[in-house]
């Protein structure tokens, strides 16, 4: 196994197995033809390995060593010239050659050395840690420390061979293979999946050369792309500038490769919360770090070590590049200041493109709220798949702990384990109305007193209908309107009279409270039930879980005493969060979603008809939809049902021919933010016209121009103006995608969506 490293000046990587005892390695050196070799080395290895190099050389060459003292604090100035004076001492002219037998320290050292010593000397590196074999070893950089700092003098110096023998690392101590393990974690994340696989198994032992051979091509690429360090060799640095913070702030008590690890960790979750890398980068690192016994965090939270990492920069006022790995294998540069680390409010200008691809259809939030809902009724484990961690799930996951339930989150899946006896009395609903209204009937059946919280408009969003009903059969609140909402008293079977055309959400929540209290129940519906689709889910997903509900002409029976069975559930895709790419791929692409059942449950199918309606390409295929850029013309559609779709549709509905009418707009009002407003604003700032006309907007067709739109705060917005920008156009507070979709921006990318995200604008 070999690789040529192919910059100014070319040389080769070769794999030697057991260089010393075969005595091979005279043979590697002997096309220099040179007369002495100097070796330079430091102690520990010396009395490990150094005679047997020395024997397997000295028939060929003449040969003399020198060893520095082990540890950074011998990576100087004053060992480099000690070595100069050895190698005067010794007589090494410009045609001989030096080798550094050692880790990165000898490497960096013996390196600087070479390069400087009559205006250099042929180097070879016989790298003996995992670190140097897979990192120092390569690339050329080599240097020393100032008292101002580690490596702040040094060189670009290409050695002219590098000989890898694994054979070496018999003898490494358990905490060095730990340095070296951090750098190859980080390659895997960066570049390379299945080394990350690798990795993340644990087997890699098993795999050693390969997974060395894996770092190699890595870094080759990444040199060879970039030698001198200006751009795209950045990407190396993943982790690095907050493990280096680390390293200063724990006097280098916190090893590089831990440090690199912390570092790996805190960034990636970072860049998580900022919609630039998907959650599971930080979680797989995570769990990898820790299967090598090593540390994930650090006493100082992110910002003070960003403080630490940047305090130079600072003065400057200047931005400093991070490399994030968005995927795991993926990594990209991203600029942040000083002044915009902290935030969490982004900006996103997105670039005119052509969106092609497939896309597996994000998970259905509601489908997943419900099922967590039931698995922490039941008595058994459940175990939900295909559910992502938006913060409106994190809130019915909050919840369920709350209820005293166990959670675990790890590939997408989530483990409940219900212990109704471990309950708390205050929990915290976020800003997600599903999980505030499942929740109030839920409380008062099981008979807890809770203090809900929660945030944003959560408590100016209608629940006094809900809680008045539950009053009369046994529930007590502290309030009537807002938050915090204390709910204690104890739910009685009867007779419950709810209006249906709030919050579809009531009832929901109704159906998932009263089977569990003793007695038969029965739901009234006092008007027609809106959004009827979504009570039809929450049905569904009982069922799944063991517990029945009939269905009357104006409501629903309810056996009473019924018990959730725990059980594995996969959350099926998500038809109103798909739509923002199916109406994209109608506007500007040829775009396959998959995951999507045609015979769904979810109101928001409808989008499929209703795009057909207005002209667009869209065929079924195995498994989900495949949508193609399509002349699409003005259409009416009744929104009353499908409110989630209003936004996307009504931004679609502008580059249609002709007029569009969405029809009884009027509950848009009380979303996220009040987007029947919102929808008519974003249309107006991005050059196009609309009004509302009693319960309706009505849209003329004028294709939007771009330019700067506010996301209102509000998820649906943001994704609505994203997907269907066709022009230049910059969308403020785009971090509210993480409310239901966190990963739409890295979703919208990998189909070609051109875009990027500012800090703090
Ligand atoms: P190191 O050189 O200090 O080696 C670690 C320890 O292991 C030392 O005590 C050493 O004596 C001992 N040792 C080495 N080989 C051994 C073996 N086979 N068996 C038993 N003990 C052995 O540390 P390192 O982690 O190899 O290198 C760290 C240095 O590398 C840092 O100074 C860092 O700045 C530098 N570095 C340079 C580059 C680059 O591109 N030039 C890249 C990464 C790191
Ligand atoms: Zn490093």
């Amino acid at each position: 196994m070999e690789l040529n490293i192919k910059v100014s000046a070319p040389y080769k990587v070769v794999f030697s197995k057991n260089c010393l005892r075969t005595g091979g390695i005279a043979e590697l050196l002997s096309e220099y033809g040179c007369r002495r070799i100097a070796i330079i080395t430091d102690d520990n290895v010396r009395d490990l390995y150094l005679d047997s190099l020395k024997d397997s050389l000295k028939c060929t060459f003449e040969v003399c060593a020198f060893s520095i003292n082990p540890g950074e604090n011998n990576k100087t100035l004053s060992s480099v010239e000690k070595i100069y004076d050895f190698l005067a001492e010794s007589g090494i002219t410009r045609t001989d050659l030096i080798i550094a037998l050692g880790g990165g320290i000898v490497g960096d050292t013996a390196g600087f050395t070479a390069a400087t010593y009559l205006r250099g000397v042929r180097l070879v590196q016989i790298p003996t840690t995992l670190l140097a074999m897979v990192d120092s070893s390569i690339g050329g950089k080599t240097g020393i420390n100032l008292t101002a700092g580690k490596n702040l003098a040094g060189s670009f110096y290409q050695p002219s061979k590098v000989i890898i023998d694994t054979s070496f690392l018999n003898s490494l101590p358990f905490t060095e293979w730990q340095n070296g393990i951090g750098e190859i974690i980080k390659y895997g994340a960066i570049m390379d999946k299945r080394l990350f696989d690798i990795m993340e198994r644990g087997d890699y032992k098993e795999k050693l050369e390969e997974v060395i051979f894996r770092c190699l091509k890595i870094k080759k690429k990444v040199v060879e792309a970039d030698t001198l360090d200006t751009g795209i060799r950045q990407i190396l640095n993943f982790g690095h500038t907050l493990g280096h913070a680390v390293e200063k702030h724990s006097h280098f008590y916190v090893p590089h490769g831990k440090a690199v690890g912390i570092g790996m960790t805190l960034i990636s979750r970072w860049a998580s919360k900022r919609c630039l890398a998907r959650a599971e980068v930080a979680e797989r690192i995570e769990r990898t770090l820790k299967r090598y016994d090593m540390p994930t965090d650090y006493p100082l939270d992110i910002e003070q070590l960003w403080q630490h990492a940047s305090n130079d920069k600072k003065r400057r006022g200047e931005s400093i590049t991070l490399a994030i790995a968005e995927d795991i294998g993926k990594c990209v540069l991203q600029s942040a200041s000083v002044a915009t680390f902290n935030t969490e409010e982004l900006s996103a200008r997105v670039f005119p493109s052509h969106l092609k691809g497939r896309i597996a259809a994000p998970p259905s939030k509601s489908m997943a709220h419900r099922a967590i809902f039931c698995a922490m009724l039941a008595e058994q484990k459940s175990v939900i798949t295909n559910i992502d961690l938006s913060e409106d799930i994190l809130a019915s996951l909050e919840v369920a702990k709350a209820l005293g339930c166990q959670t675990n989150y790890k590939n997408r899946a989530l483990t409940v384990l219900p212990n109704k006896k471990a309950c708390e009395n205050v929990t915290d609903c976020g800003e997600s109305g599903t999980t505030f209204r499942f929740l109030l009937p839920v409380l008062a059946a099981i008979g807890n007193s809770v203090i809900i919280q929660g945030r944003g408009r959560l408590g100016e969003r209608p629940y006094s209908e809900l809680t008045a009903e539950l009053m009369k059969h046994g529930a007590c609140f502290n309030r009537q309107s807002g938050l915090p909402l204390e709910v204690s008293g104890h739910l009685l079977s009867g007779e419950y009279i709810i209006r249906g055309d709030i919050s579809s959400q009531y009832v929901s929540g109704l159906l998932l409270a009263l089977p569990l209290i003793e007695g038969d129940s029965r739901i009234l519906l006092s008007c027609d039930l809106q959004s009827a689709s979504y009570v039809d889910m929450t049905i569904s997903c009982m069922k799944a879980f063991g517990v029945k509900v009939d269905k009357l002409k104006d409501g629903f029976a309810i056996k009473g005493g019924q018990k959730y069975t725990g059980r594995n559930y996969k959350v099926e895709g998500d038809f109103s969060n798909s739509a923002f790419f199916l109406c994209a791929g109608a506007l500007k692409g040829d775009i396959e979603v998959t995951g999507l059942q045609r015979d769904s449950l979810q109101g928001d199918s409808k989008i499929i008809d209703i795009l057909k309606s207005a002209g667009a390409d869209i065929t079924e295929i195995k498994n989900g939809f495949q949508v193609k850029k399509s002349v699409l013309r003005g259409i009416e559609v009744d929104v009353a049902d499908i409110p989630d779709l209003a936004p996307v549709l009504a931004l679609t509905l502008a580059y249609a021919e002709g007029k569009s009418v969405l029809k009884n707009t009027q509950r848009l009002k009380i979303k996220e933010s009040d987007r029947q407003q919102a929808i008519i604003d974003t249309l107006k700032a991005l050059g196009g016209e609309a009004k509302i006309e009693g319960n309706d907007i009505i849209i003329e067709g004028k294709p939007l121009l771009g330019g700067g739109a506010s996301g209102k705060q509000d998820h649906r917005i943001v994704m609505s103006i994203v997907s269907t920008a066709i022009f230049e156009t910059t969308v403020s507070g785009a971090q509210s995608v993480r409310k239901s979709y966190p990963e739409y921006f890295l979703d919208f990318k990998n189909l070609g969506g051109e875009y990027v995200i500012d800090l703090g604008k």
